[in-house]
């Protein structure tokens, strides 16, 4: 493949072959039957009655000699250089006996035939030298669309259609990521036109060493945008040969390389991913290299060519969900959704507030995937922040306005709770927003009583005295101690969804959940159920004395003005 230009190989993936062939055969059959009954009719002497009027045959010849003009016409447009080719010498042939018929036998009818041949043949040489121009500078398109126009390689373009046709072909074959190294180092200190000048000895290299084929396999290099270059290699026997193939490469890009008179000792990175192994579409495929060059790049592993494994898709997909909370962070577009928490007897009891984020194309973002994430990086305490201070905002105008006495929950990870300005927070946003301390709900995981007891209760007895109530969230997910409960100052356990899913499918799941809620009691704890969904879930739950309930059963998670029309209703 490497011998052929670009276009060749695109252009054969695309033709069919047999299909012209056929075509042209046919085209020149039916010119032939037409030009010879042209002929022959010409030279006849009969005359048919056609409706009482005497008609000479030879005057249908004109309609044979124009249908035989539009298949050499229609041989040009289809078949370029051979169909134009063809059509001159059909047409020339004609000429010889035509000018015998008038020259030697007088058929002087046989001058309009002449004519039209030689306006044919015109006709022919001009269509084909409009379709040259016209193919030329289509073809040029082409190249240009699938061409790099700083060095002059394939370009992207190129390589997505190489992918699909090889994919088509349902070979094996690896995509090669590779990337420069520190390249805006070089952009920084020596500038964008000697940045320029090493990218294009960088491909000037690569499509030799594809040219000129030492490697034993076949390779087709292009650039795909600033300094990532890919190579797709294909014939190769084994992994070993590929590996072969990548060391080599690597080798002619990490000679010196000497661009206006200075010598650049470059170092890369280089990941790749084989079809159909480690990927199954072009897109796929590509990315994945790219992911594997990304890690060998942040591994520093210069010396490596890693090959992509499916542990790189998470950290790049965790990376990916860091840079949209990041930037919903920097917009301030985070904001939260209020799910009602009543009594037993269905009375409004308080509010959970839940963080909502959105992405930068506005699509949203499931709490699921992004809190986890949060936590790993570390942004969870500012969106805890966010969302506490502006469902706080909303509650104490709400407050203001209803005289409600309900309560607001908001959610706290233990890494916020045990940051050293926490209280400071949580008095400042009491104060700034006048919020009754009695009103308000820290809810915390269970872990906190497993990581961090010692701290974490310190804290928590910090806010208990400030008069704030806390709830255990998720419990029964953990693995908390009973005694680690007994001394914990919480005043609501939260019994995760996932127990009262269960609750109802066998006799020992309802009697665990009814003995949380038997502990949770022994311990002075209200016990709220979250996840509620069924009737069946609540006649349980009632019946085994659960205090509270949270659930799509009686209310989902409300925009802020919802909220307060269920809080007007009860009141
Ligand atoms: P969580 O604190 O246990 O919140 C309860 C979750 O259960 C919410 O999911 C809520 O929408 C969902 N839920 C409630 N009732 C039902 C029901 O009947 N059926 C079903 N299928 N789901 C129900 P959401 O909003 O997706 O939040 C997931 C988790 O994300 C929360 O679990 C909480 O751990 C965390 N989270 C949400 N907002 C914040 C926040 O501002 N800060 C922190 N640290 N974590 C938050
Ligand atoms: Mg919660
Ligand atoms: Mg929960």
């Amino acid at each position: 493949m490497k011998k052929r230009s670009v276009s060749d190989s695109m252009a054969r993936m695309r033709s069919n072959k047999a299909a012209m062939v056929v075509g042209f055969i046919a085209l020149l059959a039916v010119y032939l039957v037409m030009a010879g009954m042209a002929m022959r009719i010409s030279m006849s002497d009969e005359i048919l009655m056609i409706m009482g009027t005497p008609t000479p045959v030879r005057s249908f010849a004109g309609a044979f000699s124009s249908a035989a003009n539009l298949c050499v016409i229609l041989l040009v447009v289809f078949y370029a250089k051979s169909g134009f080719i063809m059509s001159l010498v059909l047409m020339l042939a004609q000429i010889p006996n035509l000018m015998a018929g008038i020259f030697a036998r007088h058929i002087f009818t046989n001058i309009s035939g002449l004519c039209t041949s030689i306006f044919a043949i015109i006709t022919v040489i001009m269509i084909y030298v409009k379709n040259n121009r016209i193919e030329k500078y289509q073809d040029k398109l082409r190249s240009q669309a699938i061409t790099d126009t700083l060095t002059g390689i394939p370009n992207r373009f190129a390589c997505t259609e190489l992918i699909e046709g090889l994919i088509r072909q349902r070979g094996r074959f690896a995509v090669v990521s590779i990337n420069l190294n520190n390249f805006k180092n070089i952009n920084n200190t020596m500038g964008v036109k000697t940045g320029n000048a090493v990218l294009c000895e960088i491909a000037s290299r690569l499509q030799k060493a594809a040219d000129e084929g030492h490697s034993g396999t076949d390779e087709f290099v292009t650039r795909q945008s600033g300094d990532e270059f890919t190579i797709i290699i294909h014939n190769y026997p084994n992994v070993k040969e590929l590996l072969r193939t990548l060391q080599y490469y690597k080798g002619v890009l990490e000679k010196k390389m000497t661009v206006d008179d200075c010598d650049y000792f470059l170092s890369f990175s280089m990941g790749y991913a084989e079809y159909p192994t480690d990927a199954g579409t072009v897109d796929e495929v590509l990315s994945h290299a790219s992911l594997a060059m990304i890690e060998a790049k942040r591994q520093a592993s210069g010396a490596r060519v890693l090959r992509y494994d499916p542990s790189m898709s998470d950290a790049e997909r965790t990376l990916q969900m860091e840079r949209k909370i990041r930037h919903a962070l920097e917009n301030d577009t985070f904001f939260f959704r209020l799910q009602p928490q009543y009594d037993v007897n269905h009375m409004l009891i308080g509010f959970e507030a839940l963080a909502r984020m959105k992405d930068e194309s506005g699509k949203m973002v499931s709490p699921g995937e992004f809190i986890p994430v949060a936590e790993e990086t570390g942004l969870i305490d500012q969106i805890d922040s966010v969302i506490f201070r502006k469902s706080a905002d909303f509650f104490g105008q709400l407050i203001r306005k209803t005289r409600t006495d309900i309560t607001l929950s908001v959610n706290v990870s233990v890494k916020h709770l045990m940051k050293n300005d926490f209280l400071d927070e949580v008095r400042e946003i009491l104060s700034t927003y006048q919020l009754p301390p009695e009103q308000i709900e820290i809810e915390i995981t269970e872990s906190v009583m497993i990581d961090s007891v010692e701290k974490a209760l310190e804290c928590i007895n910090e806010i208990k005295k400030m008069g704030i109530k806390i709830a255990i969230d998720d419990f029964g997910t953990g693995y908390s101690s009973l005694s680690y409960l007994n001394n914990f100052p919480a005043d609501v356990l939260k019994i995760d969804k996932a127990f009262i899913d269960q609750m109802n499918m066998s006799d020992s799941s309802r009697k665990y959940v009814a003995s949380i809620i038997s502990i949770g009691h022994i311990m002075n704890f209200k016990v709220i159920s979250e996840g509620v969904e069924e009737d069946a879930q609540l006649d349980t739950l009632r019946s085994i004395g659960c205090d509270y309930i949270q659930g799509f059963i009686w209310g989902r998670p409300l925009p802020p003005k919802e909220a307060e029309e269920v809080v007007m209703e009860s009141a």
